[in-house]
């Protein structure tokens, strides 16, 4: 890599290619693969990462909302994408960019029904989310007859898939819980398959279930924190390798004397004579002011480096002592070596929270390591 002269996210699509394989390597022949992009994909670059999937041949793509698959489509993928969480008030442009709708309660299939009628839709392919535990988007069991009541007086849509989500795939201690969840799935699933009269696409795993779950595979899975290099797993994470890598560069130094203090509020005082190294990124990047105050560190020429006092919003400072470097050397805040993930746990937080939390001002790079 070139040398960086500002805070910059290097997306390593090599990564990327490496994970899919790594991920879907043990799916039975045929199960279909969705790559989830939400969120820019995981705070990366949606574009880039669909193009990627779809030249690995992956099945379906996923965001969240319809902006995001607007996005996608003006930058030319042709995957099926659903949405996941889309709104009535944007179904009109769902259908104009060919997205297919995640339909997860009564008011939202009849609206979908009425703009697909009114734009003279047949069997446009939705996608139908259960409640199977999560309490958090999906029809329930017994709304099926209901659902088959409306399907019986439209043509409009088709069903192409039924999925649910499970809500501690990556818990062992919730195994009971989640295989009660996958039962449940299968029994709403196997029910309306059998009053559709054709079968739908089923799926219900994430990556963490992907892993930990084969029984949850049916047709297709769905994975979105594995590509990116993390699986909630450390021993598997080892076999992953991260996409995200975020440096910076070291924007001023100072040399400061016992009792001097550091930024906001004084947050760090000097016990002897030492060093500091002011970075240009702060809470406004995504970098949470939980690891202020020596909670996190970053890496400067292979030397951990302590967050010193508070992250500011748009900068930060660390304890440089000792540490053989000068101005405009690179920083790591992550990557291969600190995994997102393990500066995560220092915050408190998850990897998904960190990497989704990075700003858009950060300039995005996209390589092949
Ligand atoms: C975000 C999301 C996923 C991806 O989950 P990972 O843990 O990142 O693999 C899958 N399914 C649904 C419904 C989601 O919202």
């Amino acid at each position: 890599m070139p040398e960086i002269s500002e805070t910059t996210l290097e997306i390593d699509l090599n990564a990327l290619d490496h994970n899919y394989k790594q991920i879907t390597s043990g799916l039975k022949k045929g199960t279909r693969v969705l790559g989830v992009v939400k969120a820019g994909g995981y705070g990366s670059d949606a574009v880039e990462i669909a193009r990627e999937l779809e030249s690995l041949g992956v099945d379906y793509l996923a965001v969240a909302y319809v902006a995001e698959g607007t996005e996608l489509r003006g930058a030319g993928i042709k995957t099926p994408i659903l949405v996941l969480h889309p709104q009535p008030g944007n179904f009109g442009a769902l259908i104009e960019q060919c997205l297919e709708p995640a339909l997860y309660s009564q008011r939202i299939l009849k609206a979908f029904i009425a703009k697909a009628e009114e734009k003279e839709q047949k069997e446009y392919p939705v996608h139908l989310k259960f409640n199977t535990g999560l309490n958090r988007l999906g029809f329930r069991e017994n709304d099926t007859e209901w659902i088959m009541g409306q399907l019986a007086n439209t043509s409009s849509i088709r069903i192409k898939s039924l999925f649910s989500h499970l809500a501690a795939s990556d818990d062992p201690n919730e195994k009971e819980f989640t295989l009660e969840q996958i039962n449940t799935f299968k029994s709403i699933s196997e029910d309306l398959s059998d009053r559709l009269g054709y079968m739908p696409i089923l799926h219900q795993s994430n990556t963490s279930a992907i892993l930990n779950y084969p029984e949850a595979e049916f047709d297709m899975v769905r994975t979105g924190i594995g590509l990116y290099g993390y699986s909630n797993e450390k021993q598997y994470d080892s076999k992953l390798k991260p996409v995200h890598t975020l440096k910076s560069v070291i924007s001023q130094i100072h040399r400061i004397e016992p009792g001097e203090t550091v930024g906001y509020n004084r947050g760090y005082m000097a016990t002897g004579n030492e060093v500091t190294a002011t970075i240009p990124i702060g809470h406004a990047d995504g970098i949470p002011r939980a690891l202020g105050k020596g909670k996190g560190h970053v890496l400067i020429n292979g030397a951990k480096a302590p967050i010193a006092g508070n992250v500011c919003m748009d900068m930060l400072m660390v304890n440089i002592t000792g540490i053989d470097c000068k101005e405009g050397d690179e920083v790591v805040i992550y990557g291969s070596v600190q995994r997102a993930s393990e500066l995560a746990k220092s915050a408190n937080t998850i990897s998904y929270e960190l990497l989704t939390a990075l700003s858009h001002r950060i300039k995005r790079v996209v390589c092949r390591k």
